[in-house]
């Protein structure tokens, strides 16, 4: 069954060594996000060698402060450069030191609007700032398509307003680990034609008793995410679910096609 990993970062420099036995891992697509415009051009390379990429583009709130003046700009010239591509990961984190909301605010609202008018697909990112996300979201015309909120942590309360408002969810595979309970009760309750499963990687590894593929990074000492770790995310899932694995891939598929769209270039 086709297994497509919502949202990574395989451009991160800890996965170069990787790739190459990345593409041969029986996962069918990468929807790859880049950060800044310092990393775009590495995602859209990516997207031009390995046709299962399916890149975005989009600035990440911890990289605000060293944006260029020029970041819109050259984010709408490089979305125009690549039909078929996404937006994020874009978003609003007050679990940061030294968030400034206000920017954060005014950076997403550029992305969304962006969006909207492009109708790409969007990953949002939120952490620690729900409240923020959910007055934006009131106050914005929202996507036809939906969009993706990524890795989602926020309370179970909150789901029903989301999914009212076109949210998808993706199950990240840090939430294997046994002390984030309360983000699997999340996914438990939600619509299942709303789940979708991400890695994050080179971030977010399950902890080492599901991770099948460990990795570390020479130069920090820090656990890499493998991105074959995705099949981990998607049993976790299917056992959380009560669904059958098989059953809950289809559904992820379906999930992914209606929130990404057909893709543009005729490709998986
Ligand atoms: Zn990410």
């Amino acid at each position: 069954m086709p297994l497509t990993d919502a949202h990574c970062h395989l451009q991160a420099p800890e996965l170069a060594g990787v790739l190459p036995e990345v593409w041969k891992c029986d996962i069918t697509r990468w929807v790859v996000n880049g950060l800044h415009p310092s990393d775009w051009p590495q995602v859209a390379a990516l997207a031009r060698s390995q046709p299962r990429v399916r890149p975005c583009f989009g600035l990440h709130p911890w990289y605000l402060k060293d944006r260029p003046a020029t970041w819109l700009e050259e984010l709408e010239g490089i979305v125009s450069e690549h039909p078929g591509c996404g937006l994020g990961e874009f978003g609003l984190d007050r679990w940061m030191q030294d968030a400034d909301v206000a920017d954060q605010l005014s950076v997403f609202k550029a992305h969304w609007h962006l969006g909207l008018q492009r109708d790409l697909p969007m990953t949002v990112h939120c952490l620690k700032a729900w409240g923020a996300l959910q007055e934006a979201l009131e106050a914005m015309p929202l996507p036809q398509r939906g969009f993706l909120l990524h890795a989602y942590g926020g309370p179970v309360e909150m789901v029903a307003g989301l999914v009212r408002r076109g949210a998808y969810f993706s199950f990240s595979t840090s939430f294997l680990a046994a002390n984030r309970s309360a983000k699997r009760a999340a996914f438990q309750q939600m619509p299942l034609d709303r789940v979708l499963i991400e890695t994050d990687a080179p971030s977010m590894a399950p902890p080492s008793e599901c991770n099948a593929f460990p990795m570390t990074d020479p130069a920090t000492g820090r656990t890499v995410n493998h991105p074959a770790n995705l099949r981990a995310a998607a049993a976790s899932l299917a056992e959380l679910r009560g669904v059958p694995a098989l059953e809950l891939e289809g559904i992820l598929e379906d999930n992914f096609h209606r929130w990404w769209g057909r893709d543009r270039r005729g490709i998986v």
